[in-house]
């Protein structure tokens, strides 16, 4: 067998990695490039292989930045079959659909933007006047764009249209190709070639795959592929599988994630605690708490952490909004996989007949109206609403209805990467707390309006769903797996570099591959 490596090499995002093994041409994931808007956006417009000459796809789990070219692919004449996990094949409809649209509002956008400053040029009148006519043609309303009006004046005068990688329809499609399996049964993916799934603990459904493949001569080579690993002793999900089945522990490639090869989370244990001081905090100056969270994982996190503290007493509780329809149908999805969560969670919520994703205090918004009326309310809070770095979603406007005022609490849960809204929150507050608060707020953009940015700024970082270096390498280490071969992928180049400087000195072989670099296991 050998692999060759597209993406997530030697950065983190776009997780491609194609196998081959006598005729079969299995994908291993099929992620989307995320980061800088225009470097990302040609990326993910191509499929590196003709994906007609591809016999199957494993997906290791349903984030983005491992399925979301799937619909491209599929587009381009894909025929084969996309195996995963069970939870994964139920959440994938909803973050597939989800980046369509996100795809043609993104392109909608451009092409508005492309005419606008066309129509702005050619119109003589004063400037107020111009810009007051050109969006009652092009905007339906405040928010929503005319986009029947704008395709045909495109078209009329011959400017460059730009059409989304794909649409709601190709997302739809795409899906008649899933196929869900439970872990650890194996499953037949091509000629000679099987696949195992194994538990990665990263987010409901992600998984860390065997690929066996049985030469005619009776030979036999094995591949791991541990897609994103989660850390141990989390709440809700099992922990990374550290014990493998007898046939599958000899591995002559492991292909392993190094997101923080070089880094260090706070421990897990802390969590709770942490989170209880920011909420008395908050609460006793009678403000709200605005939490920015991804839809699929951290929201479902959130809410069994909030639901283990309201359960404990002492203290007062507050009504939780998840202001996300992405996160309701993400978290029914989680409800329905009880055989997926730890221990911890059968013996704190399942045991006494309680859904650890429901209380009495919760609330799933799904209306505009309503959520709308829920960004005016006045009343002590909390709502966690996506997109997990501020940069789109209904987050936005919570938090420009309740940024001003130093009674609210922005709490950040996740990795905000560079440029973000999110990080840009991050570094202003603390620059702001470093004076002690004083001489003018530090003021934000959101949505193109500029406001004080007076609310406290808080970060809790143990809700990482990435294992950090000493996770990675206790998987390694304390895993009953036999290992010849290390490749690392799925980490920025210094990351991957270092991690693999540090399991160097624990005795294993180690390659960073580069794109395109094939690797063979054998
Ligand atoms: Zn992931």
């Amino acid at each position: 067998m050998n692999v060759t490596f597209y993406g997530g090499t030697r950065e983190v995002t776009g997780s491609m990695h194609l196998l081959s093994a006598e005729t079969n041409r299995i994908l291993l994931d099929c992620g989307m490039f995320q980061g800088r808007r225009k470097e990302s956006e040609q990326k993910n417009r191509t499929i590196p292989m003709d994906p007609q000459l591809l016999t199957n796809v494993i997906l290791s789990h349903a984030h983005i930045d491992h399925s979301g070219r799937i619909p491209l692919l599929v587009k381009n004449k894909f025929k084969g079959s996309i195996i995963c996990t069970r939870p994964t094949n139920a959440a994938i409809k909803y973050l597939l659909l989800d980046s369509a649209h996100i795809q043609e509002s993104d392109a909608n956008y451009i092409n508005y933007k492309t005419l606008r400053s066309f129509l702005y040029e050619m119109k003589n009148q004063n400037k107020k006047k111009k810009n007051e006519e050109i969006k009652s043609i092009l905007k339906k309303d405040r928010y929503e764009l005319n986009k029947d009006v704008i395709n045909s004046l495109i078209k009329k005068n011959n400017l460059e249209y730009i059409k989304p990688i794909y649409t709601e329809e190709d997302a739809n499609d795409s899906l008649k190709h899933f196929e869900g399996y439970p872990y650890e049964h194996p499953i037949t993916i091509g000629n000679n070639l099987t696949c195992t799934f194994y538990e990665a603990g990263h987010i409901l459904g992600s998984a860390i795959s065997i690929i066996k493949h049985n030469n005619k001569d009776g030979k036999r080579s094995t591949i791991a592929f541990t897609g994103d690993i989660g850390r141990f002793n989390k709440p809700i999900l099992k922990d990374p599988t550290l014990i493998f089945k007898e046939e599958d522990r000899d591995i002559d490639l492991l292909i392993i994630e190094s997101t923080y090869g070089n880094r260090y989370h706070e421990p897990v244990a802390e969590l709770k605690s942490e989170f209880k001081k920011v909420l008395t905090d908050t609460f006793n100056k009678g403000g709200t708490l605005i939490i920015p969270a991804f839809a699929y994982g951290r929201t479902q996190e959130l809410i069994y952490v909030l639901h283990e503290i309201y359960n404990e007493n002492g203290m007062e509780k507050k009504p939780v909004y998840i202001d996300s329809p992405l996160a309701s149908n993400l978290t029914k999805v989680f409800g329905e996989y009880p055989e997926t969560y730890d221990e911890e969670t059968h013996h704190t919520f399942l045991e006494h007949g309680e859904n650890p994703f429901y209380f009495n205090q919760v609330e799933f918004i799904s209306s505009v109206k309503d959520s709308m009326a829920l960004m005016q309310e006045d009343k002590s809070h909390i709502v966690i609403a996506s997109s997990g770095m501020c940069e789109a979603g209904r987050i936005l406007h919570h938090l420009r209805y309740k940024i001003h005022s130093p009674k609210n609490t922005i709490l950040t849960v996740g990795f905000m990467a560079k440029n973000t809204l999110g990080s840009k929150i991050q570094e202003l507050s603390a620059e702001y707390e470093k004076k002690g608060r004083k001489g003018e707020a530090p003021e934000v953009k959101i949505l193109n309006k500029l406001y004080p940015l007076k609310a406290k700024v808080s970060t809790i970082s143990g809700f990482s769903a990435h294992a950090d270096k000493n996770e990675l390498i206790k998987f390694l280490k304390e895993s009953n797996l036999r290992i010849k071969k290390i490749a690392i992928v799925h980490g920025e180049e210094e990351q991957s570099l270092a991690f693999a400087e540090s399991i160097k000195n624990e005795g294993f072989e180690v390659i960073v591959p580069n794109v395109g670099e094939t690797i063979s296991a054998v």
